[in-house]
């Protein structure tokens, strides 16, 4: 009986802690079991050596006494108060500013532990508009025939002036600005598919467009720009004749931006012949993309008072200025030379150079608003530009690759068919659904209204990373052919280029590392905020009784999580929730278990840690690890249900989840072994693995089905490499791979026939094409089948040539190496 009555308790407990309920009904449970034990049946009331009365009811008294807020508030969650009070780290403006900027959603589900499944499902599958779509299919891909990335690179270190100025006529440069001022209007989505289909053809040209869509003048001129700012820029920035960029790095100040030592002094100077207030400022500035070619600069530095003629203060922080670059006093500097590549990026500094108040950014009522305003357009441009680049070299390498391996032969069999190069073309197949998945995602909610900042911190490290290893797969598969670069070579551009996407808008380090859990937690968690926002309120008896909810909620979100996974463990998630019954149920209830697991781990790492958090990037960087791919997760199976789950793409989307679990379960384990507290971590590994790890990832069989349906021409190819520039001209780069792939396809079984016909020494192998003759000779294939076989041969050598040079071309390019070489 005892044994019954134990099991009662825990499963009422489990309960209770199922559904976080309050402190009273866990004191009348208490109240209930203790008497249960005292005189419930098979136990002899009143015996002598039984339990006493008041031992049995002793914790149901407690709990009911401490649901009493009048009790409480004194005796438990006053010096709990006081200590957390007391070892909250302080939290500067900057950071709190950061911390403040953008939104919460999905990302807040996730850190909950319980998703709301209609958060996921409900966010609306972004469509374009027709006028977006036909920019798309018009004026995008003209832009993208038009450029020829060895040209770009090689003969001229800029884009073409051809290109430049329809990039300019047709509003490119102004995607972002309102169609009040003459820019195109157009939503994230497509703004985020046009900076991709352009990348998919050139790296160089796809940053030229993204940085005047991106974080910089135009949009914080639409967002904080004043009347008179927008009326006098926005039109000219929309229609290409301002050139704009936006300095923010320095020397010294790289990854913590905001320790620059870019100062501004409000004063009295002169202007237009006028003594005008406004502001005398120095700034050194590096690596700011367009800046050699820029007519408008954007600025960011600290701005000073001393004489208080603003009326805010001596330090009034840190502030955004736009300063035209013909403006007497700046200096554009050199060129730099990033990763030997053709878009413009330079320095620009300037001393004691006078602007007038009405080139801040927003007027005088902005200043010192600039960081604020600056993360703010990071969370929604970061969510936007980067992940469409990311993305779209992740598809276009499955795009190039997936038709090498089928055209290239050695040991008489197409290379794709062998095990070892389907494992990277697998890998490739995998990314490019799941990022293409997360990038619409995102942008979707961008559409919605969201501001996802560690969402999109999220998939800003995630899809550079993953791009910066599936290039390298694709440069893999093709073995030699995408070393030798030249005019024919469509991959060592991307190569070379793949380091800029992961160190802009955020170094991917910094940001895997520091940002993504620390900011996650404390703005999605959903008590973390609320207790030290209750900590740091000047009026303590609001902050205590503040603090007293938030911090009864924390706990029984605290138990919920430990109980939850510890279930969701034993029975592999077989009781989650999940908001279908279809094919792929089991993968929402595997988020769901996961996702329970991380909010556990989350919590317990932000509450031992505390301020430590920031030095044990390790740890955080795991922990953001484990968030990716639950995004990872999400958005794949988002992207199932919005294609109309499409029966040809299970198996990709089941290969997806079961590698994300993988990882996953992996990430856990190395956080287990490391965690500071060895018997937290201990505890944590028995919660949420009671029973060990045993998820394995795709097999290897359901891999090679991946790769056996994307070698082949067709819809499924398509739609994993969706939004990539297909060219169908077949003496363009990757033109002639799309035509030889069809050739090659067509050519198959009557190549068949001949390799039969070879191996019983029916033809002799001698030049493949003289074969073809003697395999018509002697009636292995028919004379049609010979001219068949024949295109597809002649394709085949049109695919597998690498160029050459002589040395006078290779000088002349290399000449071109001349702005580096006085640099150094
Ligand atoms: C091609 C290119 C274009 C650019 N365009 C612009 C532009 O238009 N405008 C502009 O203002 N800036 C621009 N930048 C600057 C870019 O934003 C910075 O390069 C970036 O912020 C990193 O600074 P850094 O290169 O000085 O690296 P550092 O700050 O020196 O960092 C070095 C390494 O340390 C890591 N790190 C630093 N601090 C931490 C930390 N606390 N925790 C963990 N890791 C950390 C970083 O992740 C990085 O890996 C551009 C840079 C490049 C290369």
């Amino acid at each position: 009986m005892i044994l019954i009555l134990i099991v009662v308790a825990l499963v009422v407990m489990a309960f209770l802690a199922m559904h976080r309920s309050p402190l009273w009904q866990w004191a009348v449970a208490a109240l209930l079991i203790g008497l249960a034990s005292r005189f419930g049946v098979g136990t002899v009331p009143f015996a002598a050596d039984g339990p006493g009365l008041v031992e049995v009811l002793l914790p149901g008294v407690v709990l009911a006494l401490l649901s009493v807020r009048q009790i409480r508030l004194p005796l438990v969650t006053a010096p709990i108060y006081r200590f957390v009070k007391s070892i909250l780290p302080r939290v500067s403006r900057t950071e709190q500013e950061a911390l403040d900027a953008g939104t919460v959603g999905w990302d807040a589900e996730l850190f909950s532990g319980k998703p709301r499944w209609d958060k996921l499902l409900k966010v609306k599958q972004a469509v374009l508009t027709p006028e977006e779509q036909a920019f798309l299919d018009g004026p995008t891909n003209v832009v993208c025939s038009m450029i020829d990335d060895w040209d770009i690179r090689h003969n001229r270190i800029d884009m073409p002036p051809a290109v430049w100025a329809y990039l300019k006529e047709h509003g490119f440069l102004g995607m972002l600005i309102g169609k009040e001022y003459g820019g195109l209007g157009f939503s994230a989505q497509a703004q985020s598919q046009i900076v991709a289909r352009i990348a998919s053809r050139s790296i160089a040209a796809g940053i030229t467009v993204m940085v005047p869509n991106s974080l910089g003048p135009g949009e914080l001129l639409e967002k904080y720009g004043t009347l008179p700012q927008q009326e006098k820029y926005l039109r000219r920035l929309a229609r290409g004749q301002e050139i704009p960029c936006f300095a923010l790095t320095g020397p010294h100040a790289g990854s913590d931006a905001a320790g620059m030592r870019d100062v501004g002094v409000v004063t009295y100077g002169m202007h237009g012949g006028k003594k005008t207030l406004g502001v005398r400022l120095s700034w050194d500035k590096r690596y700011i993309t367009l800046a050699p070619v820029a007519t408008l600069l954007g600025l960011a530095f600290h701005l000073h008072d001393p004489d208080n003629l603003l009326g805010k203060g001596e330090n009034i922080g840190i502030t955004l200025a736009l300063v035209p670059a013909k403006h007497k006093g700046v200096v554009i500097g050199r060129r730099h030379f990033p990763a030997r590549s053709a878009f413009m990026n330079g320095p620009t500094s300037g001393k004691n150079v006078f602007i007038p108040l009405d080139f801040l950014i927003g007027g005088p009522d902005h200043a010192g608003q600039g960081w604020r305003m600056l993360m703010e357009c990071l969370a929604t441009g970061r969510a936007i530009s980067l992940p469409a680049i990311g993305s779209i070299s992740i598809k276009q390498s499955l795009r190039v690759t997936s038709a090498y391996a089928r055209i290239r032969r050695q040991f008489g069999i197409y290379v794709g068919m062998m095990e070892g190069v389907a494992e990277p073309i697998a890998r490739m197949v995998k990314s490019a659904y799941a990022f293409e998945a997360a990038r619409g995602l995102t942008a979707a909610m961008v559409d919605e209204g969201q501001k996802p900042s560690v969402l999109s911190a999220v998939l800003k490290y995630q899809s550079t990373e993953v791009m910066r290893a599936r290039i390298n797969d694709a440069m893999d598969v093709h073995g030699g052919r995408a070393i030798q670069d030249g005019p024919s070579n469509y991959l060592f551009s991307g190569y070379i280029n793949t380091p800029v996407a992961i160190t802009v808008e955020g170094a991917n380090i910094l940001t895997r590392t520091l940002i993504t859990f620390a900011q996650g937690a404390l703005r999605a968690h959903p008590y973390l905020y609320k207790e030290i926002e209750a900590a740091q309120a000047t009026d303590r008896k609001a902050g205590l009784v503040a603090f007293d909810k938030a911090f009864g909620g924390h706990t029984a979100f605290m138990l919920r999580n430990m109980v939850g996974s510890f279930l969701h463990a034993l029975s592999s998630g077989l009781f989650a929730s999940t908001p279908v019954e279809h094919e792929l149920t089991w993968g929402y209830r595997q988020l769901a278990r996961y996702t329970q697991s991380f909010a556990l781990c989350a919590d317990w790492t932000v509450v031992f840690l505390g301020g430590e958090l920031k030095s044990r990037q390790r740890l955080s960087g795991r922990l953001a690890d484990i968030l990716s791919e639950l995004y990872l997760m999400s958005a794949t199976l988002k992207r199932y249900e919005d294609d109309g789950r499409l029966a040809a793409d299970r198996p990709v989307v089941e290969a997806v989840l079961a590698d994300c679990i993988f990882r996953i379960e992996g990430e856990f384990a190395a956080i287990f072994a490391n965690f500071p507290n060895r018997l937290l971590g201990g505890i944590m590994r028995f919660l949420v693995f009671p029973l060990g790890r045993h998820k394995r990832p795709a097999s290897d069989a359901s891999n090679n089905n991946l790769v056996r349906e994307v070698l082949k021409p067709g819809a499924f190819r398509d739609r994993m490499t969706v939004g990539t520039y297909v060219s169908v001209d077949a003496n363009d780069p990757t033109g002639v791979l799309e035509d030889a792939l069809i050739k090659v396809t067509e050519a198959e079984a009557i190549e068949a026939k001949f390799i039969r016909a070879v191996k019983k020494g029916i033809v002799e192998r001698r030049l493949d094409r003289d074969a073809i003759e003697d395999a018509v000779e002697a009636g292995v294939i028919t004379s049609g089948e010979a001219t068949t076989l024949r295109v597809a041969d002649e394709a085949t050598d049109r695919v597998i040539r690498v160029d050459d040079f002589s040395s006078e071309e290779l000088e002349r390019i290399e000449s071109q190496r001349e702005p580096r070489r006085a640099a150094e």
